[in-house]
């Protein structure tokens, strides 16, 4: 209706406009500045809001009666057409693109006409311009509703058959096809084509409702215009009466177009026509149609059509339910799968990319990304994904991931553009739509949060939830686990009173570390008159003496207690002379400080040996050995001195 009244008003307007009667005789100032400011008003609203087809008109209009105002076709404002097409076909349907182009041009070419002075040129350069920028915003317009569209059907046909996702299968319509067809879908199609042939159709075509849309799942027909991608929106005609009557519909003799349908994309010869609702349980979850060439369909037809929408619907609840029970079985054996391997393991970085592998592999999604939460610090940080950084760090407040973990509750969002919500970050955009996620944790701790996204809407439902929190339940264990062993095994390698590693593992770093690096120095230490200390000031008081010396060779290279009051210090990569200079300052140190115990304050001195690797030693018990012997040189000589492997000479 309203395109039609556009038409009229712009064939007048093209009229009007051609005889001249708006041209220049309209010519007051005031006139520019009026188009000028709705001009401006119409290109703000565009790049605003959506659009309405009433604002493509008068902006049609306003464009073109200021072109014509100011020059016609030779009019420098005649930019101004391009710029208008571009923002009318990205923000509007292009289907008033097309039209307001049109008008446009019509207008241009039937003015020039009326006032005889043509103009080629611009007209052609307009018409170029027009189609090469329709062509990309239909392309751009074209790919964008196609994705959504096929996304719309993937969902839809998800829904329709069973809890597993069918992805990877592209939908197939002809009955040749029907061996090709896997699980549940095959039981159902055979069926249908059944009802086909008795019925002897055209087309039998089964869609599934989603929302106020169907779409079809599947469809057998003879037509080469029959559309496998069919979405039609039931608002209104056949298909609204038989959803909302729930009652089949039949017509025998049909009259209307047969792209009314929906299913067909030309003129098909059609005379009858079937529609039921496909009822599960109470509810309509699609519609099965059915169409013939030749001939009506009666009453008996309607009786064994109805019969067969019935059979559809107890059909499809049976298929859901074994496939369902397939779906179990497969996820539960999965998860004992996942369940075994990471008991095997003890490294928490494997334990979870092997989640987050596996989970990707049995409950299809676009990413899964686990984030540990510090609940004291009220922060997350990420620390496996297949989508997000690691080690990205975000507040509990921000958004869904925050709160599962402050809630300790799981979540499932269906489309996260609705309310514009957030995974983890304000500042992190995801392109997905979908979200589950659930907590992590033992007793009341609560270790971290798992959590899948899917670009697809309405991906994950309460089973999801069911088995992620199994999984995360044996995550937990893992994670547990693998904290406790890291824990355990800094302790094993750890001297208790000091805190620097101890003498086993002294010998191992110092193994490595011969393998590995080109030189490095061996220091050994020990405190001088160490039983006087002991023996004066207690054991306790010896005790700091310790602790305190521990601190300040800690920062001089990887330090080890070697034994009682003995202190090994590994410089890697370092030269003699670095690492003398090193212990004489430590040394200068040690003169300047003092432990206080109670109200005395205890001084000490200590006596250190050095050995170069490799100049002294080649390998680590000789270079021990050396060093060692150094150590023993500097007692002898008197105590509180260095003394170095190679010269054996004090310093
Ligand atoms: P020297 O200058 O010859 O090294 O004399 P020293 O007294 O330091 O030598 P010695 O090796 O005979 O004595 C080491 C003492 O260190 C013996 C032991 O009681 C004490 N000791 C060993 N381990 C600890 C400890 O963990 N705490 C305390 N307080 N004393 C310890
Ligand atoms: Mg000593
Ligand atoms: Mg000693």
């Amino acid at each position: 209706m309203g395109i039609k009244i556009f038409y009229i008003l712009a064939i007048l307007y093209a009229i009007l406009s051609g005889v001249g009667i708006l041209n220049r005789e309209l010519g007051a100032p005031y006139i520019y500045l009026f188009l000028f400011i709705v001009t401006a008003y119409y290109m703000a609203y565009i790049s605003l809001k959506k659009i309405q087809f009433f604002y493509t008109i008068v902006a049609g209009m306003a464009l073109n009666l200021m072109v014509q105002l100011t020059g016609g076709l030779l009019s420098p404002l005649f930019l101004f057409y391009a710029i208008a097409f571009l923002l009318i076909g990205f923000k509007d349907e292009i289907r008033n693109y097309w039209i307001v182009a049109l008008t446009i041009i019509s207008v241009e070419l039937s003015s020039g006409l009326l006032v005889r002075k043509m103009e080629v040129f611009p007209i052609v350069l307009l018409v170029v311009a027009v189609m090469i920028i329709g062509y990309v915003i239909d392309l751009m317009q074209g790919r964008e509703s196609r994705t959504s569209r096929s996304l719309l059907r993937y969902e839809t046909r998800d829904q329709f058959f069973a809890p597993a996702a069918y992805e990877s299968d592209k939908i197939k319509t002809s009955i040749g096809e029907i061996d090709r067809h896997k699980g549940i879908e095959r039981p159902l199609l055979y069926f249908v084509k059944f009802i086909h042939n008795i019925l002897n159709a055209h087309t039998t075509a089964i869609f599934a409702l989603n929302e106020d849309k169907i779409v079809l799942v599947q469809g057998f027909s003879h037509s080469e215009l029959f559309v496998p991608e069919t979405v039609v929106d039931t608002q209104s005609g056949l298909y609204r009466r038989a959803i909302a009557e729930r009652k089949s519909i039949l017509i025998k003799e049909y009259l209307q177009r047969p792209e009314e349908l929906g299913y067909y994309r030309g003129p098909v010869e059609i005379n009858s026509v079937m529609i039921a609702p496909i009822l599960l349980i109470d509810k309509v979850v699609g519609v099965l149609a059915i169409d013939r060439a030749v001939g009506s369909f009666q009453e008996k037809d309607k009786g064994i059509f109805d019969e067969a929408a019935t059979t559809a619907g107890l059909l499809l609840a049976m298929l859901r339910l074994y496939e369902k029970a397939r779906y179990d079985v497969q996820h539960l054996s999965s998860i004992a799968e996942l369940a075994e391997k990471l008991h095997k393991r003890l490294d928490l970085s494997e334990i979870l990319s092997d989640t987050v592998q596996a989970f990707k592999h049995f409950m299809p999604c676009d990413d899964v990304s686990i984030a540990k939460i510090d609940e004291f610090d009220n922060r997350g940080e990420v620390i496996v994904s297949t989508r997000i950084k690691e080690r990205t760090k975000f507040p509990l407040d921000d958004g869904l991931v925050g709160f599962v973990a402050r809630h300790k509750n799981s979540i499932i969002k269906d489309d996260l553009n609705k309310g514009n919500l957030v995974v983890f970050r304000k500042d992190v955009k995801t392109p997905n739509v979908s979200f589950v996620g659930v907590p992590i944790q033992q007793d009341d701790e609560l270790l971290g949060v798992i959590w899948l996204e899917d670009h697809r809407r309405k991906r994950f439902n309460e089973d999801d939830v069911r088995i992620l929190n199994i999984l995360s339940y044996q995550l937990s264990l893992a994670w547990q686990r693998a904290t406790l062993y890291d824990k355990v095994k800094e302790l094993s390698i750890r001297d208790g009173l000091t805190d620097l590693y101890n003498h086993r593992h002294f010998q191992e770093i110092l193994e490595a570390q011969i393998a590995s690096v080109d030189e490095l120095v061996l220091v050994l230490l020990d405190i001088d008159h160490f039983k006087k200390i002991n023996d004066t000031y207690g054991h306790q008081a010896g005790d700091k003496v310790l602790k305190f010396l521990g601190r300040l060779i800690s920062q001089i290279g990887v330090a080890a207690r070697y034994g009682g009051e003995e202190f090994a210090i590994i410089m890697p990569k370092c030269s003699l002379k670095k690492a003398m200079d090193r212990a004489v300052r430590m040394k200068d140190q040690l003169l300047k400080s003092e432990v206080s115990v109670d109200q005395t304050k205890i001084s000490f001195t200590v006596s250190v040996g050095i050995a170069h690797y490799p100049n002294d030693a080649k390998t680590r018990v000789e270079l021990i050995e050396k060093a060692d012997r150094a150590l023993y040189v500097a007692k002898e000589q008197g105590r509180d001195r260095i003394i170095i492997a190679q010269t054996m000479k004090r310093q």
